[in-house]
């Protein structure tokens, strides 16, 4: 059992300028809070945004923060190329709310060599909580003291642009118009309403936001929440004969009409679900939130039908008015989009290629923040930034899948720039 080394990390930063960028940005605790209604929701966040607008700064690019704390700088085109397609790169500031980001202690893993982690904490990170590290055999690979997330999701991604802006600000990479945006509360699924297709003007985008180095998301959930009302009658138990209604029985009969084969801890690889993740109520009123996801459209007008007529089933059995349906929207499939706007796709693999990254091209089981801006018409695929197990104590960054990422990302700016393999030239 390997444990990670503070001072290996010390000295592995003074020859890697990537890895130092990234370690740096761990200080910030940028976790974001659902529970608030600030604009980001944590204070860390316009912390650590305000930090990158002073280092971009100094690069002589002309970074803002918008009021909510989203920084997007636009880097002008090197001489020539300023006619090539508009490219968006994005990632994230916040951190899950999961787990605290507050006194990261990152060290290091050095060439790791199979038998697992032990953090100082005492928790392991082995192969049965993490399949993946089998891939990552003789890698350096970052880890926390056990008590902590890592951030890697997504500061590895704002570790990549950083280190790429500094290298597009004097040109040393040539390319087209780059906008570079890191937004906030993406964990939380705010991030996107804070984004704006028209400010942002870019012909497509990629966020820098997944996991395994090779992953390339070009599919998510088509998604919707529902809101499930039950409406009881409230009767002294003592004569309550022939005249309660219980709301909270409704709510269970409803629960039962759900198809169990198909909830998210039956399911895997293509196949949605109907989920039920939180209930309140008494015998008057009851509600239960719920989620619809399906990577097919019609699968997922499928399912809204079907807890329609759930619905109709509880007002049969108890009479009409007794429940009602709420639906919301949440995101669709960026599949559809990308399919119709294939040239951002087509850059990315053959970005992988230019930068000798095998290439896995994924289905993403939950939405992404490409997703949205797809739907709204800035099609935008994501790829791996490198951490593996986020959203907790056992995340870790093996440090070649950073790089990798990096690699990958340049490779795009640069065949972006040259117009090569986007094989769709863009719209007139
Ligand atoms: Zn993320």
């Amino acid at each position: 059992m390997q444990k990670g080394d503070v001072k290996a990390l010390e000295l592995k930063v003074q020859e890697d300028d990537l890895l130092k960028q990234f370690v740096g940005l761990l200080d910030y605790d940028t976790r974001a809070d659902f529970t608030s209604q600030d604009k980001p929701s944590s204070a860390g966040q316009l912390r650590l945004g305000a930090h990158l607008l002073s280092r971009l700064s100094k690069l002589k690019l002309k970074p803002i923060q918008t009021k909510e704390g989203v920084i997007i700088t636009r880097i002008p085109a090197t001489n020539g190329y300023e006619n090539k397609e508009k490219l968006c790169l994005l990632a994230h500031l916040d951190t899950a709310p999961d787990a605290s980001s507050d006194g990261v202690k990152p060290s290091l893993v050095t060439a790791y060599k199979g038998e697992g982690i032990e953090l100082d904490s005492g928790a392991i990170i082995d192969h049965n909580i993490s399949p993946e590290l089998a891939n990552h055999l003789g890698e350096d690979i970052v880890v926390t003291d056990g008590t902590t997330l890592l951030g890697g999701d997504d500061k590895a991604g704002i570790a990549v642009l950083m280190h790429l802006a500094e290298r597009l600000a004097d040109d040393r990479i040539v390319h087209g118009p780059i906008t570079i945006i890191f937004s906030v509360d993406e964990e939380i699924g705010r991030s996107t309403k804070y984004l704006d297709i028209e400010t942002i003007d870019c012909d497509f985008a990629v966020t820098i936001d997944g996991c395994e180095r090779g992953e390339l998301d070009i599919a998510t959930f088509n998604a919707e929440g529902a809101k499930i009302i039950f409406h009881g009658k409230v009767v002294h138990t003592a004569v309550a004969y022939g005249k309660m209604k219980n709301a909270i029985k409704m709510m269970t009969d409803f629960i039962d009409l759900m198809p169990h084969e198909e909830s998210p801890e039956t399911t895997k690889d293509e196949q949605g679900f109907y989920h039920v993740h939180d209930a309140m109520g008494n015998v008057e009123q009851a509600e239960l939130m719920m989620i619809l996801r399906d990577f097919e459209k019609e699968g997922l007008e499928r399912r809204h039908a079907f807890v329609e007529q759930a619905v109709d089933k509880i007002n049969e059995k108890y009479g009409q008015g007794s429940c009602e349906a709420i639906f919301v929207k949440q995101y669709e499939n960026m599949e559809t989009v990308l399919k119709e706007s294939p040239a951002i796709v087509n850059y990315c693999r053959a970005a992988f290629d230019r930068a000798n990254i095998k290439l896995t091209e994924m289905k993403v089981r939950g939405g992404t923040d490409g997703a949205n801006l797809s739907c709204r018409g800035l099609p935008c695929p994501n790829i791996f930034a490198g951490p593996l197990n986020c959203h907790g104590i056992y995340e870790c960054l093996p440090v070649p899948s950073l790089h990798a990422s990096f690699e990958v990302t340049k490779a795009l700016v640069e065949l972006v720039a040259l117009g090569q393999d986007g094989k769709s030239q863009k719209a007139e």
